[in-house]
């Protein structure tokens, strides 16, 4: 036990030369995790899950009013002050579709600490519950200059999403809506300009007393520190505040898929625009049953690495039939099930269907052949040495803490990163086993839960 919470295991991060210490919160269950080694570029991040109910943009509208002064620092500027004004490498705030995230790191651990407690109090007491002024000031209000003048709107994340929709952010919220009918994982949780003014300040206060518990609180700490356990203590000091809370964050209306989902949506661009070629096409294999088997969905995580190699049989055929498109392959953990997804950019809607042929024919191709061990090699190769390169590039934050937030986040149980990490060096033996081969076989050819998604 330290300061309130229990260290339940330790565990080697070597391609960061690292031990991680995994503790829970006694009182309440915030995890933690410590990573430890000789970095002095140190980093506190405290992190949410949280889910978009709409898109108003809830999520990012309160982390960018979380940022605006808390009970203990009743400043709407101190915020930038810290920024411009410490040791401070890296403060920010970010929202995904399934969590929020709050990095800091500094040089010096003395002010790292100071920092800490900034932004955790931030977190459990903003300012923004008491202040609708903040509220309206990063999400939205009317404006009227002159009683002639058209009545406008503003507003920070207002004005910001306004530059931030793309097609590229469309396709991939369009498709995770037809992947995962009944969710909210295709909400637009950056906020949609024509929904956020329909947001309230009642929600914003609401959702912050619906998941800014530390029950639904994962923290880290990354780096070499002298004394990490003022970290727990600080953090059991606004913990302990609190009594224990169930987060389950289940999707209670996910319906899944059983067979081919075909869907188109329009984006619209400005008078004149050039839209040939400009079109991004989703093909989606849903795998109901990945998430609770590691193994396997390490095997289809690191497949999906292979699979985009310039050398592989899929990028060949594809570019064959579709030379002016880009091809992508990926692994999507967020949803309620793992899926493995297939994107074309570059492409035209007419392109859906050959898409689809040129994947389904590669993976059969694939599932029967197997990748050559050379191959397999130097994508093991490649991706390993760029694990190890992960701290030389001196950006802890987005290289390791970041990354690991992401799969903590995705994962039901610990230790997804750190074994994904370990999974890089598995590869070329996977394959010798005809792991790859198999795993094309039974979660890919032939799956009848697809989603072929063009935006
Ligand atoms: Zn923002």
């Amino acid at each position: 036990m330290v300061n309130g919470f229990e260290a339940l295991e330790i565990r080697d991060f070597s391609q960061i030369n690292a031990s991680v210490v995994r503790f829970v919160h006694q009182k309440t269950g915030a995890e933690l995790y410590y990573i430890t080694n000789d970095d002095t570029d140190r980093v506190f991040d405290l992190t949410f899950r949280t889910e978009s109910p709409d898109d108003t943009g809830i999520p990012h509208v309160f982390e960018h009013a979380i940022l605006n002064g808390s009970e203990k620092y009743p400043s709407r500027q101190l915020y930038d002050n810290l920024e411009y004004q410490t040791y401070n490498t890296f403060m920010n705030g970010y929202t995904y579709n399934r969590y929020s995230t709050y990095p800091v790191a500094s040089l010096s651990e003395a002010q790292l600490l100071k920092l800490a407690d900034f932004f955790t109090d931030s977190c459990f007491h903003p300012l923004v519950m008491e202040d609708e002024s903040i509220f309206r000031t990063e999400a939205w209000r009317y404006r009227l200059n002159d009683p002639n003048d058209p009545l406008t709107i503003e507003g920070t994340v207002y004005s910001e999403m306004l530059g931030r929709r793309s097609v590229e952010r469309n396709s991939y919220l369009n498709a995770l809506g037809v992947m995962f009918p009944g969710t909210t994982l295709g909400n637009e949780h950056g906020g949609d300009p024509y929904h956020i003014p329909e947001l309230t300040w009642e929600a914003v206060k609401d959702y912050h007393e619906k998941y800014y518990h530390p029950s639904n609180c994962i923290a880290y700490l990354y780096g070499r520190f002298e004394d990490y356990a003022a970290f727990l203590k600080l953090l059991d000091g606004y913990f302990s505040e609190y009594d224990k809370k169930e987060f389950t964050h289940t999707e209670s209306g996910y319906e899944p898929i059983t067979e081919p989902v075909v869907e188109s949506f329009s984006f619209p661009v400005e008078k004149g625009s050039n839209t040939e070629h400009a079109s991004i096409i989703y093909y989606a294999f849903i795998c109901p049953g990945l998430k609770e088997d590691r193994e396997q969905e390490l095997i289809l995580n690191t497949l999906t690495d292979l699979l985009n190699d310039d050398a592989s049989v899929l990028h060949q055929s594809f570019r064959e039939a579709l030379p002016y498109g880009d091809l992508h392959c990926y692994i999507e953990l967020y949803g309620p099930d793992d899926a493995v997804g297939f994107v074309a950019r570059n492409v035209d809607p007419g392109d859906a269907e050959v898409f689809r042929q040129v994947v389904d024919k590669a993976l059969a191709d694939t599932a029967e052949k197997g990748f050559p061990a050379d191959q397999v090699d130097s994508v093991m190769t490649s991706m390993s040495l760029s694990a190890l390169q992960a701290r030389e590039v001196c950006d802890p934050v987005e290289k390791v803490v970041l990354p690991k937030v992401d799969y903590d986040v995705s994962s039901i149980e610990p230790w997804n990163y750190e074994d994904f990490e370990d999974s890089l060096t598995l590869m070329d033996k996977w394959n010798e086993q005809g792991l790859y081969v198999k795993a094309i076989s039974d979660w890919l050819v032939g799956n009848q839960s697809t989603a072929l998604v063009t935006t």
